[in-house]
């Protein structure tokens, strides 16, 4: 619920689609710090209220399409904003934009058509008709390191970047359990079986509304055969002989560091025991 009165500033996280309204400085972007959003010079579509951060209050907002953005402010995708915003106002940034992304996608009943009303006391839509509820969508997908020894296997996808390599994922489908999700996806995608499956680690991933579950795993038996629709190229790689990576912003880039450490540990380890 929103602060009935408020005298005090509040952060505002705006986006036109899945951009955000951001001040750049340098190295660094700033959010707009205000006591009403209307003092930025735009009039959103709609505000949605978050909660509260290190006792400031936090706001979605919604701009139509075709405003034109404030002097010296600018509309940034979250990927690059990441790094250049504190770590929790990013994170916040990540969970207003699927909120906004969630009203504006669900503004009519999906089984009888009509207009859904907010409920008041939890972020819920209803419909006045047929009282369908709508919560705010996830869409929960496995990310899987499969280890064998010292090597780790990763991956090409035609989607990445030139040169860019990473662990397997997938989206879970319904009736799935997460581990047969993992096991699914890597038989699917790579040719191999797994054991012991453990669980790493989770991530909000905000393109558009996913939620990343980690998972390590180790091989098992069988030869690499890719899926070409899916993946380009699938290799067993060393920590020293790595490919180029994913950002540190994924949960990819974090089960392949905990991988690295790993080993170098291991190495270091060994050589001193001569
Ligand atoms: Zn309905």
């Amino acid at each position: 619920m929103p602060p009935a009165e408020r005298r005090e500033p509040a952060w505002w996280f705006a986006f036109q689609r899945n951009k955000l309204l951001v001040r750049m400085e340098s190295s660094r972007v700033s959010l707009p710090w205000l006591v009403n959003f209307e003092e930025v010079g735009l009039i959103p579509i709609c505000q949605h209220y978050l909660g509260s951060l290190d006792g400031r209050h936090c706001f979605a907002v919604e701009l139509a399409e075709e405003v034109e953005t404030p002097p010296g402010m600018t509309l940034e995708g979250l990927r690059q904003v990441h790094g250049r915003l504190d770590e929790d106002l990013f994170w916040t940034a990540a969970r207003a934009v699927q909120i906004v992304e969630w009203d504006r996608t669900h503004q009519f009943c999906g089984r009888c058509g009509v207009r859904m009303n907010a409920r008041p006391t939890e972020r819920a839509k209803e419909c006045p008709r047929c009282g369908l509820l709508h919560f705010p969508r996830l869409a929960p997908a496995i990310i899987v390191l499969i280890e064998r020894g010292k090597q780790l296997l990763l991956a090409r996808s035609k989607r990445f970047a030139t040169g860019m390599y990473s662990v397997l994922a997938g989206f879970v489908e319904p009736g799935e359990s997460l581990e047969e999700a993992v096991e699914r996806e890597i038989r699917e995608e790579v040719g191999l079986n797994v054991r012991d499956i453990r669980y790493f680690g989770s991530q909000p991933w905000p393109f558009p509304h996913s939620l990343m579950i980690g998972f390590t795993a180790a091989y098992a038996g069988g030869e690499i055969s890719v899926d070409a629709s899916e993946i380009e190229h699938a290799e067993w790689f060393t920590v020293d002989n790595l490919p180029p990576l994913p950002g540190k912003i994924s949960i990819a880039r974090k089960l392949i560091d905990a991988f690295i450490a790993k080993h170098r540990h291991e190495e270091e380890f060994s050589r001193h025991r001569g």
